[in-house]
C-alpha cells in the first residue's frame, strides 16, 4: 500500500512582528517549515529559497526518501550561497529547516535549527528533531532542566541553519502507519505552547485545517512575539493507488 500526506497549513506574522519570515510547504509527498533569520528582508528570502528548493521534490518522486532530502537540502544551502554572492547586502541571512519527504522506502525527515517535528500516535505526541540550540546543549549536559530552558533568556540562540557556509543537519527513516498524524512547526508555536497543549489540540481537533488554525490561535492567545507557522500532516492510503 502507497501511503501520501493528507495536509494542512497556518502561518501568523504574530503580535509583535512587522513582517513573517517563516515560510513553509504541504503537498502530498513532502512538508517543510523554515524559519528565516537575517537583517532587513533576507530573512524571508532565505526561507522562500529553501522552502521553494524542498517543493520541488513534490514532483521528483524520489525513490529513496533520506537521499532525496539530503540532496535538497545541500541545493538550498547552495543557493543561499550564490545568493549572498550575487548580493552582499544578503550576508548573515540564514534559515532553519525541517522537512519530511514521502518515498518508497518511508517517510525521512531533515533538520536543521530550531523549528521542530512531532508525531502523534496512538494518543501519543513524540519530539521527533533535537532542537540545535544552546539552551538543548544546556539541557543535553544536564546544566538546565527542560522546563528551565523554556524560560532562558538565551533560549533562541540557534547553533545550526542553512546559511551558506558549512553545514550538518540531521536525518531520520521512519515507516509511517495509516493514521499518524505529523506536526512541523516553527519556534514561535513551541516556545509559547507546551507539548501538553500541542497534544490536546491533535486530540480534539480531528479536522486537519481547524487543528492548524487551533495551534496558532493557542500561540495568539499566549502572546505569539514570534511569526507562527505550523503543518500538519496525516498518512492516508494513496486515492490513486499509485
Ligand atoms: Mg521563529
Amino acid at each position: 500500500m502507497n501511503l501520501i500526506l493528507r495536509t494542512a497549513a497556518a502561518s501568523d506574522r504574530g503580535k509583535t512582528r512587522e513582517n513573517n519570515e517563516d515560510a513553509f510547504y504541504a503537498g502530498p509527498h513532502v512538508v517543510a517549515v523554515a524559519d528565516g533569520v537575517g537583517g532587513g528582508p533576507s530573512g524571508e528570502v532565505a526561507s522562500a529559497l529553501v522552502i521553494r528548493t524542498l517543493a520541488a521534490l513534490e514532483s521528483a518522486s524520489p525513490k529513496e526518501a533520506t537521499a532525496a532530502l539530503r540532496e535538497a537540502v545541500a541545493q538550498a544551502n547552495q543557493r543561499i550561497r550564490a545568493a549572498i554572492d550575487r548580493d552582499p547586502s544578503l550576508e548573515g541571512m540564514a534559515t532553519t529547516l525541517t522537512a519530511m519527504v514521502v518515498a518508497e522506502d518511508g517517510l525521512a525527515i531533515g533538520h536543521i535549527g530550531d523549528s521542530r517535528a512531532y508525531a502523534w500516535r496512538g494518543h501519543t505526541l513524540t519530539q521527533l528533531t533535537r532542537d540545535d540550540t544552546y539552551v538543548q546543549g544546556l539541557v543535553d549536559n544536564g546544566v538546565i532542566s527542560a522546563e528551565e530552558a523554556r524560560r532562558h533568556p538565551q533560549r533562541s540562540l540557534v547553533t545550526q541553519a542553512i546559511n551558506g557556509s558549512e553545514i550538518a543537519p540531521t536525518f531520520a527513516l521512519v515507516t509511517p502507519q495509516p493514521g499518524d498524524r505529523f506536526l512541523l512547526c516553527s519556534d514561535g508555536l513551541s516556545d509559547y505552547v507546551d507539548d501538553h497543549q500541542i497534544a490536546a489540540a491533535l486530540a480534539n481537533y480531528p479536522d486537519l485545517q481547524r487543528c492548524a488554525q487551533q495551534l496558532i490561535n493557542l500561540a495568539l492567545d499566549a502572546g505569539a512575539p514570534d511569526n507562527v507557522s505550523v503543518v500538519l500532516a496525516d498518512v492516508v492510503p494513496d486515492p490513486s493507488g499509485g
